[in-house]
């Protein structure tokens, strides 16, 4: 597992959004995030599922979060405007975005991959994540310290078989890192990275691969390390990487790497 412990209140005072925070991996940047004295932003398509996490962050004492309800396969230019503009009124910045919803689609070879289904994949994973670092670029700069972490996965380095547009989305993800790590480095104030969580414990995990038992997996609340690393100030400077959340990465050897 990415080698890092989060000090108490590192994430004090930061404002960071969340899509895909009513389940799995993003649930629990969530809960980790506001644990750690962040104000969070929960973006999500089921908002009983958003509300049950606003709840549990009230309940552990921490801070109060906002809820976006947001269907990313629908959304459109607007709709990324309107969150910026109600993050600007309530919050006038933003410190962190993990863009972290996902949708597998067809597990199926290309031949036969549903050109409707590879729309929607692409939409979810790659054009709403772009749209979404857009809009919220100009709060991003706002802040001292700011962190965009994409979400790409195993088979958005290596292609895999029947993985259709779902690998074809976490490689693009990829290449929006680097091209918009590579576009603020010399800003210095937006950090941009990619995160592969490695095989984790949810919904979409168990989906994927029916016959794993889902107990080899570690729960999505143990691959946290890498994403608060990112998150907090011992990351400044680190841009333009992605890292693997359950490999045996080191901050020391990261920081002030570019
Ligand atoms: P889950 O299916 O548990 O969670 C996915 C989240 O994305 C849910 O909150 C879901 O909302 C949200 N989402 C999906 N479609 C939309 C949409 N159209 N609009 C808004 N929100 C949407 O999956 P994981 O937690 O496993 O996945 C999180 C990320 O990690 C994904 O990007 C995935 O590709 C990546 N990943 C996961 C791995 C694993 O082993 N688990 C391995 C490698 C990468 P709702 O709850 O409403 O459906």
């Amino acid at each position: 597992m990415f080698d890092y412990q989060p000090r108490p209140g590192l994430l004090e005072g930061r404002v960071i959004l969340v899509t895909g925070a009513g389940d799995g991996i993003g649930r629990a940047c969530a809960l980790s995030c506001a644990r750690l004295g962040a104000t969070l932003v929960l973006a999500g398509r089921t908002q009983s599922k958003l509300e049950a996490v606003y709840d549990e962050i009230l309940a552990a004492g921490g801070p109060e979060p906002a809820i976006v309800p947001i269907n990313l396969e629908g959304a459109g230019e607007a709709d990324y405007q309107q969150i910026a503009l109600g993050l600007e009124e309530n919050f006038g910045r933003l410190d962190g975005l993990v863009q972290n919803a996902g949708q597998l689609g067809q597990i199926t070879p290309l031949e036969q991959y549903d050109p409707a289904i590879w729309n929607s994949v692409i939409q979810v994973n790659l054009n709403a994540a772009f749209l979404l670092s857009q809009a919220c670029l100009p709060l991003l700069a706002k802040s001292e310290d700011a962190s965009i972490i994409f979400t790409s996965s195993g088979v958005g380095r290596r292609g895999r078989a029947f993985w259709g547009a779902y690998a074809v989305s976490k490689f693009a993800l990829e290449g929006l890192s680097q091209v918009l790590a590579d576009e603020l480095e010399s800003q210095g104030r937006v950090r941009v990275n990619a995160v592969n969580p490695g095989a984790t414990r949810t919904r979409m995990r168990a989906f994927a691969f029916p016959g794993e038992h889902p107990d080899d997996n570690p729960e999505p609340e143990a691959i946290m390390p890498v994403y608060l690393y990112l998150l907090g100030p011992d990351a400044r400077g680190v841009t333009g990487l992605s890292l693997d959340a359950q490999g045996q990465g080191n901050p020391q050897r990261l920081s002030g790497a570019q």
